[in-house]
This record gives structure tokens, C-alpha cells and sequence, in this order.
């Protein structure tokens, strides 16, 4: 073993059921990928191409945990996700191919500093202080895909407090996964270990301190939080 000066930081690792855990890696998001979406931020989807921007695996919380509010934002909003779990090396993957690369899928919760990220846009600055910060990729178990049917037909909600404020279909992407995997598999070389985070349909909002989030998306495993 090499020594290091201080101890290597920790990968996080996401229970999977019935197996051992999934270690994480890398953390791909996609933008505007539901129309309903891009439209309450004042946007239109780009049908040319997808695009990205990236979490690192330290954002992490297991799902079930307690999310501190983190600093420097008044605007701290919710994004419900359906996350695909990367399980093999996928490099220029074809379309038919690309879900060969899927070990399994979870729910997630891409959270948000609105108020950071609209700066950055406005100022045309990287959105990584309001996106990738410690805490910002709440994360549920992972389900095998061999014990998840079709995708499409399964509804993806978020409650806030009990109060329904994200719903709609998977079948509302704009990117489906097998092109997500297809196209990010020419910017990156995929391996196992890497999530990406599929954009979240319409209803995001700012959250306070008290609010208990509570993520579905089929029979997938839920993600809650707490925010205190
Ligand atoms: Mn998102």
C-alpha cells in the first residue's frame, strides 16, 4: 500500500439490494431533458443535442439522511431524477447497444442553489457552485435493471410535505437513456461506478429548512430527505 499524507477520501457507495454496494465514481447530468422543464425556466429543448454538466461523487447523500441547508444561497430548490447506474466500460456505444452499459437505476435528487446557478447563467460562468456542492446528489438504493420493466411507462413524482409537486412519465424525456448513454459515450469513456443523472420534468422549487422530500419513480426504492 502507498502511504499518503492524509487518509484517502472515501467513494461513496450506494446500497444495491441483495448485493454488495455500488461504489461511485462519476456523476453526469443532463440539462433540460423534459419539455414542461426547460419551459418554466424560460427555456426551449434543444432536440439537437443533449448537454451535461457534472457532480462529484463527494456531493453524495444516501438517501434517508438528514440534508444540512447548505451555505451562500436563500434559493435552495429540488430537482427529482431518474438515476441509471453505469456497469461496464462503454466507449462510442451504439444506440442498440447502450443498455448492455446499464447495471441497474435509482431515484436521486439533483439539488439545486437557484440563485448561484442563475448568476452563473446570467454572467455566462460554469453552474458548478450551484450545482456540484457537498450534499447535492441525494441518492437512493439501486435496483438491477433486470428487475425493472419497460422505463417508460413508469411515473416519476416528488412530494414535498406530502403535497405532490413533481409528476410525470418517464416517457416524457426528450433524451431517452439508450441515446443519453449513446451520446455521452463519445465525450467520455463510461465505467462502472458512473451515474448520470437523467434531468427532472416540471414542478421544481425552492425548499426550507423542515421540508421532508419524498421521490418515486415506480417500484424503484424512494429517495427522502430532511431538511434541517
Ligand atoms: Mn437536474
Amino acid at each position: 500500500m502507498t502511504d499518503t499524507l492524509f487518509p484517502q477520501p472515501p467513494s461513496p457507495i450506494i446500497p444495491v439490494k441483495g448485493l454488495p454496494g455500488f461504489p461511485v465514481a462519476r456523476i453526469f447530468c443532463v440539462g433540460r431533458n423534459y419539455a414542461a422543464h426547460a419551459a418554466e425556466m424560460g427555456h426551449q429543448v434543444d432536440r439537437e443535442a443533449p448537454f451535461y454538466f457534472t457532480k462529484s461523487a463527494h456531493a453524495v447523500l444516501p438517501s434517508g439522511q438528514d440534508m444540512p441547508y447548505p451555505p451562500r444561497t436563500a434559493d435552495l430548490h429540488h430537482e427529482m431524477e431518474l438515476v441509471v447506474a453505469i456497469g461496464a466500460e462503454a466507449r462510442e456505444i451504439s444506440q442498440a447497444d447502450a443498455m448492455d452499459a446499464v447495471f441497474g437505476y435509482g431515484c436521486g435528487l439533483d439539488m439545486t442553489r437557484r440563485d448561484l446557478q442563475a448568476r452563473a447563467k446570467e454572467k455566462r460562468r460554469p453552474w458548478d457552485t450551484g450545482k456540484d456542492f457537498e450534499n447535492a446528489a441525494i441518492i437512493a438504493p439501486i435496483t438491477r435493471k433486470e428487475d425493472v420493466g419497460p422505463l417508460g411507462g413508469l411515473k416519476i413524482q416528488l412530494r414535498v410535505n406530502d403535497l405532490v409537486v413533481q409528476d410525470a412519465l418517464l416517457s416524457d424525456m426528450v433524451w431517452s437513456v439508450r441515446e443519453i448513454i449513446a451520446d455521452l459515450s463519445t465525450l467520455y469513456t463510461l465505467q462502472p461506478g458512473d451515474l448520470i443523472m437523467t434531468g427532472t420534468p416540471a414542478g421544481v422549487g425552492p425548499v426550507t429548512r423542515g421540508d421532508v422530500l419524498h421521490g418515486t419513480i415506480g417500484d424503484l426504492d424512494p429517495v427522502r430527505t430532511h431538511i434541517v
